[in-house]
Formats: C-alpha cells, sequence, structure tokens
C-alpha cells in the first residue's frame, strides 16, 4: 500500500522533508481482521506532538514508519463476523490507502445518518470532543455565555453551535481570518473577531460586553487562555481541550501570566482527553444526528485530494488554512 512515513522529525514548524511518500507491503488478512481501502484520513493537531520523540499521552510516531490517525473506508474482504465487504468503517490507520484492521478496532458507519466523512467530523471524535468538552468538562449551563477560541476549526465550530442550541446567553468567537469571522456569524455565534485585529483580551472584553464570559472552551492557549481568565466571571469554567498556538514551539511560552485570578475568581480549569469520555459517546450520537438532521448544527470541511498531499495539507492545518474538518480525500 502507499502510505506516508515519518522521514525526520520537525524542529518547530512542520516542513515537507519530515514526511515521505512510500509503498509497504500488506499483511496477510489474519483471522478476525478486515482490510480496508481508506475513502478519507483525519488530519488533526495532536500529530504534531506525536511527531516529537517525547513522552506524552500519546505514544510518538516512529521514523520510517507510516503515520496513523483516523481514517474511514471501505471494508474488501473480511475476515471478521462483525464486518462484512462493503461495509464503511471507521478506524485508527489513517495515512495510507489499504490497511489490515482488527475487526473489533474498527466501529461501522452508518451512512444512511450522515456522508462517510462525517464521521471523522461532526459525528466523530471532533464532535465527541466539543460535546462532552463543554457539557462534562466545562459543565455548560442554560444561560452561561460561552467563548470559544479556533472557532471556525472543527472542534470549535461545533463548540459554538451546540452552546447556542443549549441555551448559551451568548456564544462568542474567535479565529485566524475575516472570512472565518463571517462564517462564524453565518453559523450563529452573536460575536466573532479576527484574533489577529488586536489584543485578544480587549477584543474579548469588548465581544463578550458587561456579561462577561462563564465558561472558556481553550483550543489555542497561550494569548487566548490569559485574555480568557481575564474576562471571565467568578466561578467561571475553562475546559482545556487544546494549546495550538504553542505545538510548533521550541522554547516554553509564558503566558498565561495572570493565572493566580483562578484564586480569586473560583475558576475551574480543567484538561481532558476525548478518549476518556467514550461513556458518553452514545449520548453524544443521538444528540448530534438529531441536530445535524434538523439543521441545529452545520459542519464545514475542508477537503484536499490525494495521499500525496496529505503532509501539505497537515502543515495547512497548522497555518490555518482550514474552515472546519480538515480532510483527505484518498
Ligand atoms: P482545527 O480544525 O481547529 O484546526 C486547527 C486550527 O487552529 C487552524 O485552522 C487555525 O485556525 C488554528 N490555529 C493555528 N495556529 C494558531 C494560533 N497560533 N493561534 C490561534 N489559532 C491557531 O483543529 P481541531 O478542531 O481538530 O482541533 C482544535 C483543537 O482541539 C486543537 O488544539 C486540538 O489539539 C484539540 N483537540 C483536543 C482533543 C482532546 O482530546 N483534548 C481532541 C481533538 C482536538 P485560525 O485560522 O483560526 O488560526
Amino acid at each position: 500500500t502507499r502510505e506516508i512515513q515519518l522521514a525526520s522529525r520537525p524542529v518547530g514548524r512542520p516542513v515537507p522533508e519530515n514526511f515521505r511518500l512510500a509503498e509497504s507491503p500488506l499483511p496477510e488478512l489474519g483471522d478476525g481482521q478486515i482490510l480496508v481501502r481508506n475513502l478519507f484520513i483525519s488530519v488533526d493537531p495532536y500529530m504534531r506532538g506525536r511527531m516529537n520523540d517525547v513522552k506524552s499521552y500519546s505514544a510518538p510516531f516512529a521514523l520510517d514508519k507510516a503515520l496513523d490517525g483516523g481514517a474511514v473506508g471501505e471494508v474488501l474482504a473480511s475476515r471478521s463476523g462483525q464486518h462484512k465487504e462493503g461495509d464503511v468503517v471507521v478506524h485508527s490507520l489513517g495515512w495510507r490507502e489499504y490497511a489490515v484492521v482488527e475487526g473489533n478496532a474498527a466501529t461501522k458507519a452508518d451512512t444512511g445518518l450522515a456522508p462517510a466523512p462525517a464521521f471523522l467530523g461532526a459525528l466523530g471524535m471532533t464532535g465527541l470532543t466539543a460535546y462532552t468538552g463543554l457539557l462534562k468538562v466545562a459543565e455548560f449551563a442554560p444561560g452561561d455565555a460561552v467563548f470559544v477560541s479556533g472557532a471556525a476549526g472543527a472542534v470549535g465550530s461545533l463548540v459554538g453551535q451546540i452552546a447556542k442550541a443549549m441555551g448559551a446567553s451568548r456564544v462568542i468567537g474567535s479565529a485566524g481570518s475575516p472570512a472565518k469571522v463571517a462564517r462564524l456569524l453565518e453559523l450563529g455565534f452573536d460575536a466573532a473577531f479576527d484574533y489577529h485585529d488586536g489584543p485578544v483580551r480587549e477584543q474579548l472584553e469588548k465581544a463578550a460586553g458587561p456579561g462577561g464570559i462563564d465558561v472558556y472552551f481553550d483550543n489555542v492557549g497561550g494569548e487566548h487562555l490569559e485574555a480568557a481568565l481575564a474576562v471571565l466571571n467568578v466561578g467561571g469554567r475553562v475546559a482545556m481541550c487544546g494549546a495550538i498556538a504553542q505545538y510548533n514551539s521550541t522554547e516554553p511560552t509564558p503566558a498565561p501570566r495572570n493565572l493566580m485570578l483562578a484564586i480569586g475568581k473560583q475558576l475551574t480549569l480543567r484538561g481532558f482527553l476525548v478518549g476518556g469520555q467514550r461513556q458518553h459517546a452514545a449520548e453524544f450520537a443521538g444528540k448530534m444526528a438529531g441536530w445535524l438532521a434538523d439543521g441545529t448544527v452545520r459542519y464545514d470541511e475542508t477537503i484536499v485530494e490525494g495521499l500525496d498531499n496529505a503532509p501539505q495539507a497537515f502543515m495547512d492545518l497548522l497555518d490555518g488554512a482550514n474552515t472546519g474538518k480538515m480532510l483527505v480525500r484518498l
């Protein structure tokens, strides 16, 4: 199969030389396994962390081996009782055209509900991250004012819409371009700003108005987190989902410098991993299917064509080229 391998570990921003398109033999299909032809692969910011050789919550990628990540594909052959030829399944051996996958490590995608790529986005890990981060981690309650960063991205755009659907008093988003700001307003955000337009704190204060914010869903870290700490109301909650502003950093980053505010304001800052939220998967799937069906929640996708372009798609993701979920179609 053709696959994308990690050729060298990026230092700071990834460059094309860190990746290599290669060909590897497929293993023989064993008992309980399925052969899948990948249709779409998911391109995710957390992969940047796995490119470093450091111990973290998910193991580093090996050099000269295929990358992996979420994928949705068609079952071509099955030696598993759980899946049959023609099924569309979600699994974690992306970044290659064909994969031999353990049957019990693949889940069937009900393409009657939504097209296959949605199972990597709104109906998949991305959606579960947004849903549980907002409701279970930040313990959102109706009437809360919510701020989300990375708001035009895959997770962020869902967070804002879910908050609106569940009765937020105000939803504010930040993103990296005027077009993304315009898109957020179309999606029903009450206010949105481009973080390049001035200090985040000033823009957030203005967008929040006198009511402040009760919940901050953090995808970005750094200056965004510092601004949110300044604007959060007493008893405010932060879901710490990501810190993309520092994924390429080679030095420790200074902000937030005002963490002490958490004491006086009695804030809760809670980090989470979507992997620890799987117990909510069924509740989430039901809710999200309903919201998509009645148009309450909409999702954007940025689709790049061809496995060869996957490394560029990843680099572009870190540069904000995507609106909504970044995917590669094989
Ligand atoms: P996105 O679709 O949001 O894509 C990443 C976006 O980050 C880019 O489009 C870009 O948009 C923005 N960005 C890049 N650099 C910066 C910067 N310096 N400052 C501000 N924004 C920046 O990706 P996802 O929705 O998949 O992921 C969003 C966040 O959630 C990430 O931090 C990710 O690591 C995290 N995550 C965490 C999970 C968990 O289990 N905790 C699970 C899934 C995701 P812009 O143009 O606006 O800059």
